[in-house]
């Protein structure tokens, strides 16, 4: 199978799928304020093409904010944003730096795929509708090659069988699946999750980790905002501890989990384990 990534490399990535030498992401000092709330506050991350990064942290802790940047949802104050190696937002052209426009940075966002906590699928369209949009619309794909990646991708999250319903008639894993699938209708070169399974019932939740779980094996570079800890364990090359607006450690999840360096690490596994 060929990780959804492949294609969509255009823009982000060289022809020889290497991100030009770079991390698939680089945030270097990152600050977010809003208004006088210093939310991000000076954030390191990398992330590798193809690895798989699990961001933990309190709720408030500024996960949700710093995943925003990552696809230019929000503009950073300070700091740099890379992705594929490029300046999120701006083009350069010699030495210097021009601001894409709102149009240009609609285009980056689309090698992005962003899976958020409330699935934000279309209520008035079909499933097979939810997955095609964007791709007919944003890349101005064929019909038919459109549908044939949406069968493809159904077929995918196990959910071949409900191309024609509407997402009200899905339960939320069906219907996170379905919004996962979306995710990956414009093959992007990264995927973002923000806790995909917090608002599900938990006898949901592991259908969805499962699709999630297929993703990374076939190579796809993902974040993920989780407090699904045996999913970090089992899948994420890196565990990364967020608090306060800052990276406070992290390393390979046996470390972070089974062996923190900092006391607010330790306390924050202890409450959610
Ligand atoms: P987390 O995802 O870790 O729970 P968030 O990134 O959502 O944290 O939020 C971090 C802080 O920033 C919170 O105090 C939140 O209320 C605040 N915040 C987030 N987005 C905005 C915004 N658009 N305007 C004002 N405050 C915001
Ligand atoms: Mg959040």
């Amino acid at each position: 199978d060929r990780a959804p990534g492949d294609r969509a490399l255009g823009d982000l990535v060289t022809g020889d799928g290497t991100a030009g030498g770079h991390a698939m992401v680089e945030l270097r000092g990152v600050h977010k304020s809003f208004g006088p709330l210093h939310v991000l506050r000076g954030v390191d991350l990398t992330v590798e093409q193809g690895q798989v990064t699990v961001i933990l942290g309190p709720s408030g802790s500024g996960k949700s904010t710093l995943l925003r940047t990552i696809n230019h949802l929000e503009k950073v104050d300070r700091g740099s944003v890379r992705v594929g190696g490029r300046l999120l937002g701006y083009r350069q052209v010699g030495d210097r730096l021009h601001e894409l426009s709102e149009r240009e940075i609609l285009r980056q966002r689309t090698q992005i795929g962003f899976v958020f906590q409330s699935f934000n699928l279309f209520p008035h369209l079909t499933v097979r509708q939810n997955l095609t949009e964007a791709p007919l619309s944003a890349q101005r794909r064929p019909r038919a090659e459109a549908e044939a990646l949406a069968a493809r991708l159904l077929e995918r999250v196990g959910l071949a069988d409900k191309a024609d319903a509407y997402p009200r008639t899905l339960s939320g894993g069906q219907q996170q699946r379905v919004a996962i699938a979306r995710a990956l209708a414009l093959e992007p070169a990264l995927v973002l999750f923000d806790e995909p399974t917090s608002a599900l019932d938990p006898e949901l939740v592991g259908e969805v980790l499962e699709v999630m779980k297929d993703l990374a094996r076939s190579g796809t570079t993902m974040i993920v905002v989780t407090h699904e800890i045996g999913f970090a364990r089992e899948v994420a090359d890196t565990v990364v501890f967020m608090d306060a607006g800052l990276v406070v450690e992290s390393g390979p999840p046996a470390q972070v989990l089974d062996d923190p360096r900092h006391e607010r690490t330790r306390a924050f596994i202890g409450k959610v384990l």
